[in-house]
């Protein structure tokens, strides 16, 4: 596979700075709404909070990739005196847990980082964080080219792992007869 130069974008998280206040939940979720903005359910959003206000726990974690399976391995961490779940710190949208998914649809959900056009300086949930625990940083970088699966595709292949594929044919045949 060729090397390429690619453009990366992170979002580093201050922990510390986190208070729990959910706004990058709520302006993640209405900017993917469709229409845009139309309406807004942090069960849609693609960073959730890992909260726990009695122990003064507040993880903000952003949507990863699709796994078909659950991983084997699980970790716990005590960081600053404070215990974090088996699963907290992990973005996959997994089999395992209910976050990272539509909650009508099942459909995995990734950060795309506000994808738009035109760009945006800087992704919303960033923009909205006004305790400053989310930074946005780009840097270069040269990585492996490699081939980006869209929202579609992510979207079948999580339904063909579900449902197989003979289920999902049917369901075309049956959609198709109807349109
Ligand atoms: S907007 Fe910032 S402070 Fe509020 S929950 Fe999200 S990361 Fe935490
Ligand atoms: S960068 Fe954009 S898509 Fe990603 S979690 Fe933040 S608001 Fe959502």
């Amino acid at each position: 596979m060729s090397k390429i130069r690619k453009m990366v974008k992170t979002i580093k998280i201050d922990v510390d700075k986190c208070n729990g206040c959910r706004a990058c939940e709520v302006i993640c979720s209405s900017f993917h709404a469709t229409p845009k903005y139309s309406s807004n359910n942090p069960a849609r959003s693609r960073i959730r909070l890992i909260r726990d206000p009695l122990k003064d726990r507040y993880l903000p974690v952003y949507a990863g990739e699709y796994v078909a399976a659950e991983c084997m391995g699980r970790d716990k961490y005590i960081i600053d005196g404070k215990e974090y779940e088996e699963c907290d710190f992990c973005r996959a949208s997994c089999p395992s847990r209910g976050i990272f998914k539509d909650p009508d649809s099942g459909l995995p959900l990734k950060c795309d980082m506000c994808e738009d056009d035109p760009a945006l300086k800087e992704p919303l949930c960033v923009q909205w964080c006004l305790a400053d625990a989310l930074v946005y940083e780009e840097r270069e970088e040269e990585v492996e080219e490699e081939v980006k699966l869209g929202d579609v595709e992510v979207g079948l292949q999580s339904l063909l792992d579900k449902y197989g594929l003979s289920e999902i044919e049917d369901a075309f045949t049956r959609i198709s007869r109807k349109n």
